[in-house]
């Protein structure tokens, strides 16, 4: 691995300031940014590791909002009663994350911060793909089963974060930290797809950090991931979804993960199922709806009825509540 300086800063503050010059890089658990590292996929000079700043990895009910801190691990998310009972799409997001080890150290900000896993991104010989500044996608004439059927537009890679599918259907905050102070932006503008700028994958500025992501608690939700293997897998697909309304659905949120360049909201499907209740046939409609617009590449087909399928699976859950 190429040299780099390693700063521990105790302080969001000293966390930005050290993140300022150029190519430095924030570290949660490192389960991402170790390997980028590794394989010299990115230039990165300087290391700042976030975890010596107290009091950034809460899970707390805070007048109503969940408010999670971003150095919280994804075990303890997947863990606390609070998230399974609140914000169930969340803790099973965070259960099915990886392995173990990964979820024992990898934390919700670098989770939802983490580079695509394109396999082309990925090879440290394929130099010339756009995420690596390059002038080239390989998967459009290449191997393309882990790619976009959604708005892919230069890039093709999805985006892999399970609990960022699972924030999108809860309708999350995010709260950054910068030079200038805090912010906060709703997750629907956090990330970023190629069409406004291939070489990054969120709003984030090279010196802002997330600090703490917030969800309003309450209505039933659910998230459920296809993977061909169960042990350790990034999702080939996956869903996110929360109703709110008793009988009648006043608001349907349906999160779509893996299958865009970010988290794909099935607005179609959603405004479907505004002043409907979940009967099958019902289900059965909005499942078609959420495929709408999918434009496969040469082998990635088959997500189309893995979201459909999905997406009934989802929403027969949630009618049984
Ligand atoms: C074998 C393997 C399998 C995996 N499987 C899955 C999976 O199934 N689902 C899934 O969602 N992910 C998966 N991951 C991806 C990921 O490593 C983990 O999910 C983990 O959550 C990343 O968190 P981290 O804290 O280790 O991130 P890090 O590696 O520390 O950081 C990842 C990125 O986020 C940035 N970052 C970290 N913290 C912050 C912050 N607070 N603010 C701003 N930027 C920040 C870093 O600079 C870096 O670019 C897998 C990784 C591996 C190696
Ligand atoms: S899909 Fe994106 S990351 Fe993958 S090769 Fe194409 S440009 Fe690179």
């Amino acid at each position: 691995m190429k040299g780099f300086e390693y700063t521990r800063p105790t302080s969001v503050q000293e966390a930005v300031q050290l993140l300022s010059a150029q190519n430095a890089r924030a570290l949660g658990g490192g389960t991402d940014l170790l390997g980028i590292m590794k394989d010299a996929l990115l230039p990165t000079d300087r290391v700042v590791d976030l975890k010596g700043i107290q009091g950034l990895d809460h899970i707390k009910d805070d007048s109503g909002t969940l408010a999670i801190g971003a150095l919280a691990r994804l075990n303890d998310i997947a863990a606390s009663s609070l998230v399974a009972g609140k914000a169930p799409a969340l803790a099973q997001a965070a259960s099915l994350v990886a392995s173990p080890q990964i979820r024992n150290m990898g934390t919700l900000g670098g989770n939802l911060a983490q580079k695509v896993r394109c396999w082309y991104f990925r090879d440290a010989d394929r130099t010339d793909c756009y995420k690596r500044n390059g002038s080239y996608c390989y998967a459009v004439l290449g191997a393309s089963d882990l790619h976009a059927v959604f708005d892919g537009a230069a890039c093709f890679a999805v985006h892999p974060s399970d609990t960022a599918t699972a924030l999108s259907a809860l309708d999350a905050t995010v709260v950054v930290a910068g030079p200038k102070g805090q912010r906060t932006v709703p997750i629907a503008s956090f990330f970023v797809g190629p069409d406004t700028d291939y070489l990054r994958e969120t709003v984030l500025a090279p010196d802002e950090i997330i600090t703490e992501v917030r969800v309003l608690l309450g209505a039933p939700s659910v998230f459920l991931k296809a993977a061909p293997r169960r042990s350790i897998d990034f999702a080939r697909t996956s869903v996110g979804a929360q109703v709110i309304g008793t009988n009648v659905i006043q608001t349907a949120r349906i999160a779509l993960g893996a299958v865009a360049p970010t988290p794909h909201r099935a607005t179609k499907a959603e405004a479907f199922l505004e002043g409907k209740s979940l009967a099958p046939d019902v289900i059965a409609q909005a499942a078609e709806l959420a495929a709408d617009g999918a434009k496969p590449l040469a082998s990635n087909a088959y997500k189309i009825p893995l979201i459909k399928g999905l997406v009934r699976q989802a929403l027969t859950a949630l009618s049984a509540r």
